[in-house]
């Protein structure tokens, strides 16, 4: 009976202490089987295709890559395709992608209900894995229910790298308070953008460390610091460095402990320089960066995750606003930027940062294609699969998804594209996935296929 009773109390601080998600695991599902036949791949590495292939997938990955033809897997629901001689691609990756901020407006992303604003971003998820995007590193917003749900196979879309709120300092990029809610009241409660997970502010390496050490008890992979001003915040002038030396190095080092990396929002040389200093691994954006700059990222090994905005993206700003004039700002800066990464052979991850705009995000991958003006065909492809996969693995023990992903190798994770041409010659198939992506796999699911099977 004493020992029954013992059980008991045990099971029940088991059940107390095991975090929501794992009380509810579903059970896994059972291994499918994809036999894609005779494809030119790309690997996410070379920039050649390879010559005739066939790929077989089990479960959620790569099992077998082979010029020969491969056996067809006897059971019922294997699915075989046949690619018909056409390209074989890794998934896309966003290495700056925000899943909650895609079609709100800056306004309704902060007074909309967040259950609403999650539903919004569920059904936009499905098209950003619709659009061949099957992994994005989320850098901003709170994004583990819907991360959750994705994962559980509640809601198509692609793996989601979260960073959860964005940490900012008061009157930084990421503080969307008005002028009326000052003073901040110190222990007071949690602002708006605080209270649904989109930003947090931080005073002092103490509150740095809180606020980072909450994000990673959340689940974030990574966590995202705005260590200088920002183009869609209303109070931070672009030229400002936000976060001091001490309050970066309290981030690093909590990051660190967790197994995990920080990155900064930074597009100034000062906001650049003071995060690599404090040891932060991946710059966002640097659209002001100078030569000194592009020199010292490549010195230290940093990452420079950035990217080209479309003119058009401006007009989320009203005509004549700080806000607009900022963003204009660093439009000017794009050229330089990829021509300094190109010349240090910066370490270059790519992303698009589309905020508040659901027809920008139909145009997510003309975006990518639009890197030709500074990249070759295959250089923009390894850049947006193998590229951002190497940026993706600095989460270390904290990577959600462990596995190889951005590549075509036995072994890796099948994310997979089945491209209608060659994308290495002709770079603009990835600006109409609707018609030139008739495979799309995410974790060996078939999630789009428009060729019938083949016969087995
Ligand atoms: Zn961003």
């Amino acid at each position: 009976m004493q020992a029954r009773r013992l059980c008991v109390h045990l099971a029940l601080a088991a059940a107390v202490a095991l975090p929501a998600a794992a009380q509810q695991a579903p059970a896994p599902p059972p291994a499918a089987v994809t036999l894609i036949q005779n494809v030119r791949i790309f690997d996410g590495k070379s920039a050649q295709l390879s010559g005739p292939s066939h790929v077989l997938v089990r479960g959620n990955r790569i099992e077998r890559i082979s010029a020969a033809p491969i056996a067809a897997d006897r059971r019922a629901d294997t699915v075989v395709i046949d690619g018909g001689g056409r390209t074989l691609m890794p998934g896309l990756i966003d290495a700056h992608w925000h899943v909650m901020l895609v079609r709100p407006t800056p306004v309704a992303a902060i007074t909309n209900d967040p259950s609403y604003t999650s539903l919004v971003a569920g059904v936009e998820a499905t098209d950003t894995l619709m659009r061949g995007f099957t992994t994005v590193r989320d850098m901003g917003g709170p994004s583990f229910p819907l991360k959750r749900a994705i994962d559980e196979g509640l809601v198509a879309g692609p793996r989601i790298y979260p960073s959860g709120a964005m940490i900012s300092i008061t009157g930084g990029h990421g503080d969307f308070r008005q002028m009326f809610e000052l003073p901040r009241q110190v222990g007071g409660p949690p602002t708006r953008t605080e209270q649904v997970g989109g930003s947090m502010i931080a005073d002092s390496p103490d509150e740095v460390r809180m606020r980072v050490r909450e994000q990673l008890m959340l689940g974030a992979s990574q966590v995202k610091l705005t260590a200088g001003g920002g183009v869609a915040s209303p109070h931070s002038p672009l030229d400002v460095s936000t976060f001091t030396l001490e309050e970066l190095r309290a981030a690093v080092e909590a990051a660190s402990n967790w197994g995990t990396y920080v990155a900064t929002h930074a597009y100034t040389p000062a906001a650049i320089a003071r995060a690599i200093e404090a040891g932060v691994q991946s710059i966002e954006h640097a659209h002001l960066m100078d030569e000194a700059t592009a020199r010292l990222i490549a010195e230290k090994g940093v990452w420079l995750s950035t990217q080209t905005f479309p003119e058009d993206m401006g007009q989320a700003f009203p005509p004549g606003s700080d806000e607009r004039s900022k963003f204009e700002e660093v439009l000017a800066g794009t050229d330089t930027t990829f021509t300094l990464a190109r010349k240090y052979k910066v370490k270059t991850a790519w992303g698009t940062d589309i905020l508040f705009s659901a027809a920008l995000a139909k145009r997510h991958g003309a975006l990518l294609a639009s890197m030709a003006r500074w990249y070759t065909p295959a250089e923009v492809l390894k850049m947006a699969t193998s590229d951002n996969a190497q940026l993706l693995a600095l989460s270390g023990r904290r990577n959600p998804y462990p596995g190889k992903l951005g590549v075509v190798e036995e072994g890796a994770l099948a994310d997979l594209l089945l491209v209608d041409g060659n994308p290495l010659q002709d770079i603009n198939l990835v600006a109409d996935p609707a018609r030139n992506f008739l495979v799309i796999m995410k974790d060996g699911k078939v999630h789009k296929n428009l060729l019938t099977s083949a016969a087995r």
